[in-house]
């Protein structure tokens, strides 16, 4: 449910509002917009009358928000959320292209990749360090060595770093390291992994799994900000259907349908969606193209020898033609690239 403040509403007013939404047992959600103050009571409100919240002091309107995800809905949040990571903003006007390798092999792979990709101008570095493999003796990943040397590619560049957390008990060690959680495909249903990223403050890119709707992608995200973690980035990788020359369909629906339910910032990965380096560009500029606020691109100086994903994976050379590209498409659309100094 949300109460709507009037314009003029005191700071007393809304406490009060606040505390009747205590005493009904439901938790409180504040958002201060530009255009006004509504309240967000979430929990078990089918059975509450709004005419509860209707008649106090200060109070516009009262409406039942529509949708099973609430904190997630431009219903509740009409205004586009945006927030900063390491001083780079994602999800306001510019674009933001995060690149790095599907794993990080070596400490020599990821700081080479790291400066490549700064100097195409991608705004943050990817790497995974546990690796979500379908084969348990495929490569899983060099763990917390990984990190180390994502750190240094830090260091030596400035790009936040976006890793992906399979568990919770991940969470303690990873989270000195990581700027952005990457939440992968696998995981988007992890419940408990959920909430205990909605108990920090660190970012999320959270994709959509598999063979995940759009309203159970949202209802995901739901849990994180539900935690009071509402720096999230849900991101559109493929999804399952029986069309096999791809190794997933991109559905490029997703954007349009995602940027008109939820205010969060929605991102496309061309990499998994395709599977093939050939077909990467054109679905990054069709993602740009349809509204998305930024892109996540594997990028390797040596695909053909990468431990995962090489084959979509794009070589530093072509992953620079793709982000001027995508920079041509974002300013006819009137916005831009995000940039690192
Ligand atoms: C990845 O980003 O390397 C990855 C495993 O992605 P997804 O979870 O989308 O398959
Ligand atoms: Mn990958």
């Amino acid at each position: 449910m949300m109460i709507i403040m009037q314009n003029n509403a005191t700071p007393a007013q809304v406490e009060n509002v606040i505390k009747h939404i205590k005493d009904a047992g439901l938790a409180v959600h504040l958002s201060q917009g530009v255009e006004a103050t509504i309240i967000g009571a979430i929990g078990e409100t089918h059975a509450l009358p709004t005419e509860i919240f209707e008649t106090l002091d200060g109070v516009e309107t009262v409406q039942r928000i529509t949708q099973p995800y609430k904190l997630a809905s431009r219903q509740f949040k009409p205004d586009n959320t945006s927030f900063s990571v390491r001083g780079i903003n994602f999800g306001g006007n510019a674009v933001g292209v995060i690149a790095g390798p599907c794993s990080v092999e070596s400490k020599a792979q990821i700081i080479e990749t790291a400066h490549a990709v700064k100097e195409a101008g991608a705004v943050a570095l990817r790497g995974g360090v546990f690796k979500p493999r379908t084969s348990p003796y495929a490569f899983q990943g060099l763990g917390e060595e990984g990190l180390n040397y994502l750190a240094q590619a830090r260091d030596a560049t400035g790009l936040p770093l976006v890793v992906e957390i399979m568990s919770q008990v991940q969470l303690d060690m990873m989270r000195d390291y990581v700027d952005i959680f990457q939440i992968g495909a696998r995981n988007m249903q992890n419940f408990n992994l959920l909430r205990a990223i909605g108990e920090t403050q660190t970012a999320v890119l959270l994709k959509r799994g598999l063979s995940a709707t759009i309203e159970e992608l949202l209802m995901s995200a739901e849990y994180v900000l539900a935690g009071g973690n509402t720096n999230v980035i849900l991101c559109e990788r493929g999804i399952r259907t029986y069309e096999n020359s791809t190794r997933n369909t991109t559905d490029i629906n997703a954007v349009p349908v995602l940027k008109s339910h939820t205010h969060l910032p929605v991102f496309l990965d061309p990499s998994h969606s395709t599977g093939n380096a050939d077909y990467v560009s054109s679905i990054a500029r069709a993602a740009i193209a349809a509204g998305a606020d930024g892109l996540i691109v594997e990028v390797h100086p040596d695909p053909a020898n990468a431990l995962s994903d090489g084959k979509q994976s794009l070589k530093p050379e072509r992953f620079s033609q793709m982000v001027k590209e995508v920079g041509q498409i974002s300013q006819i659309l009137g916005r831009r690239l995000a940039t690192i100094h």
